[in-house]
């Protein structure tokens, strides 16, 4: 049986790339404890924080945000882990943001993997990287009570941003990893296209944990910043949701919507309010 949000979005969190606040300059720059406040006034179920909103604030912000009622849910996201835009003291960081999620309180740490390897063609090489580093890491994520979600990107982000793009390849690096804290993040606007994906979720059962949220519009602009809320584009939400589901995910849905040239210019609030709304109404 697929959840029924159509009365309770108690399952609905806000991934704050939602309000622009993983970018420098964008969004309307509310601090933390407004983001935690309106979505506790709405009754959203958790919050995804990026690590440039956390600095040193890791212990006072995860209390702020369950002494508010809300799920401390996820922490976006390791440095790249592989290719062009990886940091050089890459492990360091990696570890680093490991103890950001940890000071959270947060169970589940975001791997955006990181595209091809310099000196390297093909992504058969640069997800060799990625396995070494994500198994090296993943001892010291779990004795920390850290989950690692490998979260596979839409093919158009291939060379730079991630090697990996497909939930099957996914599934195939946990099984070279083998870490028991290690799995899957499940997001509409990297998934969506695949034909496959209810099958390959089907391999990733009990090991996906996250859901992100937000649509595929038909008339893309730009592939990073133009995201569609959800209903305004071509995924298919509801059957996206139902493969998760019969995968074993019963976890918080996150909207996770980049849009420089839309949501990003509202008023929070009103961004807010248009989540739940079409939480209930097309998710
Ligand atoms: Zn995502």
């Amino acid at each position: 049986m697929v959840r029924d949000f159509t009365n309770d979005h108690s399952a609905l969190a806000l991934n704050t790339a939602t309000l622009g606040h993983n970018v420098e300059g964008a969004g309307m720059g509310w601090p933390v404890e407004r983001v935690i406040d309106a979505c506790a006034a709405r009754g959203l179920g958790g919050i995804v924080f990026w690590r440039r909103e956390i600095g040193s604030r890791a212990v006072e912000i995860g209390d702020r945000v369950r002494a508010a009622g809300l799920q401390m849910a996820g922490l976006c996201r390791t440095p790249f882990l592989v290719g062009p835009l990886a940091p050089v003291a890459v492990m360091d960081e990696f570890y680093g943001s490991i103890d950001m999620a940890a000071g959270l309180g947060a169970p589940v740490l975001t791997i955006v993997v990181g595209g091809v390897e310099p000196g390297t063609k093909g992504m058969g090489d640069s997800l060799k990287i990625v396995a070494e580093r994500v198994a090296e890491a993943a001892p010291y994520a779990a004795a920390r009570g850290v989950q690692l979600a490998l979260e596979p990107l839409n093919p158009v982000y291939g060379g730079n941003r991630s090697c990996l793009v497909t939930v099957r390849d996914a599934v195939d690096l946990l099984e070279v990893i083998g870490a028991p804290n290690v799995g899957v993040a499940v997001d509409v606007y990297h998934v969506w296209w695949d034909t496959d994906l209810a099958a390959q979720l089907q391999r990733a059962k009990g090991r996906i944990l996250g859901y992100h949220l937000c649509d595929w519009l038909a008339d893309t602009q730009e592939v990073l910043l133009d995201r569609g809320m959800m209903g305004d584009g071509v995924a298919d939400l509801r059957g996206i949701r139902a493969a998760v589901e019969a995968a074993g995910y019963q976890g918080l849905c996150e909207a996770e919507i980049f849009s420089a040239g839309n949501w990003w210019r509202r008023d929070p609030g009103e961004v807010l309010d248009t989540l739940v709304t079409r939480f209930r109404a097309v998710c």
